[in-house]
């Protein structure tokens, strides 16, 4: 059984028309054909299905404005159908609000739900209500993205009518959404974000501001508060790490029940006290300090990305502690496995969070002729997300014991504009992972210095892939 607590398989259908009515189903596969696989569908429902995925957490998304200006997205929008350029130039010219996207989002998705005897899906309001002998997928929501929320089109108006759009959510008739990531990668009212884009340029997808606004306060409030509804989880994705530090301090003080969600992540692989940082320098054009990285070398082969759009040891310890869940993501460039980009880094938040520069660490030698072969290179992208798996365990075991092995799941972000780990293209693939962690998990453990007893390496590769983000969603939602 796998369990995804982050994946869109309604976004590339959605943004291909402007009427619900004209738009493909989010059981369609969308193939270009192209060099460019990151537009081909990653995690439609039928993918997830023959993925033998149960449950699938699902973000509803409006497509933010500088997105829709891209011409990548206009590509992936319908490539040579002109009439469908005009949802996103609709977009772009704020013809739509956010809050009306994600609707339509919703409902976008929620059409797809039954539309034939094997093209199914149960949407679930709590976490209870799965069903592991299920015949169909089961769905749960969240939402990425505060601008979401936004209350006068695309722009953030008055809080208290964020708030109760918010609140609409509360409501016992509304849907359930298990979290809410404040923002995303571009600049929100909530706090500063995290960069995150490499692809596209645009001053939009720079940081700027520091740590948490008033607004971002009173929403993970209101959001964390179980007097006002029911619960609806933060995600610390995409908050830089000033604002995830003050959001820390807010819920150890006012919610210390509440666990803390970090959803499609990937780590640093150090403290926040010690970045790889190799040097800086203020950008004018951008308005942001520019940091460039050393790589992050992790167990064996494998590699970090330093950038803090990632968690450090810090947040980890964070995270474990308030029982919260990490779900890794299975983008290669999160997970580490190309040289780290340079990073922006908004200018109020670079003292603050110390990027002081360090010796290069010691580096793998990668034999060159091994990673250019297709076979070893899937299993290298594999042994990153073993990477990860097994520092989560070396940084969490002294703090909470055995217990995080049971905090780390599976986050995709398949159909958010990523370029997937080579050795799980898609959600079909899903079905491969089990076999290939049970191989790479054991040999990288002894490298790693973690202990994992081989009797037990099927049950901790199994919690992992799908039980443990169950027994979180059923204890929390
Ligand atoms: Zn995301």
């Amino acid at each position: 059984m796998y369990v995804d607590i982050h994946c869109h398989p309604q976004f590339k259908t959605f943004i291909g028309s402007e009427h619900q009515a004209e738009r493909k189903n989010c059981w369609t596969n969308l193939n270009y054909d192209l060099d460019f696989k990151i537009l081909d569908s990653q995690s439609s429902l039928s993918q997830l299905v023959n993925g033998q995925v149960k449950l699938a957490v699902v973000p509803l998304y409006a497509l933010e404005n500088v997105f829709a200006k891209a011409k990548l997205i206009q590509l992936a929008a319908g490539l040579s159908y002109n009439a469908k350029k005009r949802f996103l130039q609709k977009i772009e010219r704020e013809e739509y609000g956010y809050f009306e996207l994600m609707q339509a989002d919703m409902n976008h998705l929620l059409s797809s739900a039954n539309i034939a005897a094997d093209k199914q899906f149960t949407l679930l309001r709590a976490g209870s209500q799965f069903d592991s002998n299920s015949p169909h997928l089961q769905i749960m929501l969240c939402a990425e993205g505060g601008h979401n929320f936004y209350d006068y089109g695309q722009r953030f108006g008055q809080t208290q009518k964020v708030i109760d759009r918010l609140l609409y959510f509360k409501l016992p008739q509304s849907v359930r959404l298990v979290y809410i990531t404040i923002t995303h990668l571009s600049h929100s009212e909530y706090c500063t974000h995290a960069f995150g884009m490499k692809m596209l340029k645009s001053n939009a997808f720079n940081p700027q501001g520091r740590g948490l606004s008033n607004l971002g306060k009173r929403f993970i409030r209101e959001a964390l508060s179980t007097t006002n509804g029911k619960r609806i989880l933060i995600d610390v994705k995409h908050m830089s790490v000033l604002a995830r530090q003050q959001f820390y301090a807010l819920r150890a003080t006012e919610f210390p029940d509440a666990p803390i969600m970090a959803s499609h992540m990937g780590l640093t692989g150090c403290s926040w006290q010690r970045k790889p940082v190799c040097k800086y320098k203020y950008d004018k054009k951008e308005a942001c300090y520019e940091v460039t990285y050393y790589r992050q070398p992790g167990v064996l082969d494998t590699y970090f990305n330093p950038w803090s759009i990632n968690l450090y040891d810090e947040d980890i310890v964070e995270i474990l502690l308030s029982n919260g869940l990490i779900g890794l993501s299975l983008d290669q460039r999160i997970l580490g496995c190309g040289t780290p980009a340079k990073e922006l880094v908004s200018p109020d938040e670079f003292k603050d969070t110390d990027f002081t520069t360090i010796a290069e660490p010691r580096l793998h030698q990668l034999r060159v002729e091994d990673y250019d072969d297709p076979e070893e290179v899937k299993t290298w992208h594999l042994r990153h997300l073993c990477n990860h798996i097994l520092h989560i365990v070396k940084v969490g075991q002294p703090k909470v014991g055995n217990r995080v092995w049971k905090q780390i799941a599976i986050g995709s972000d398949f159909d958010g504009l990523i370029d997937p780990i080579n050795y799980t293209t898609h959600a079909g693939a899903f079905k491969f992972l089990f076999g290939g962690l049970v191989e790479w998990l054991p040999r990288m453990a002894m490298y790693a210095g973690v202990d994992l007893a081989p009797a037990d390496v099927q049950q901790v590769v199994k919690q992992v892939i799908g039980e443990n983000a169950v027994e979180f969603l059923k204890r929390n939602i």
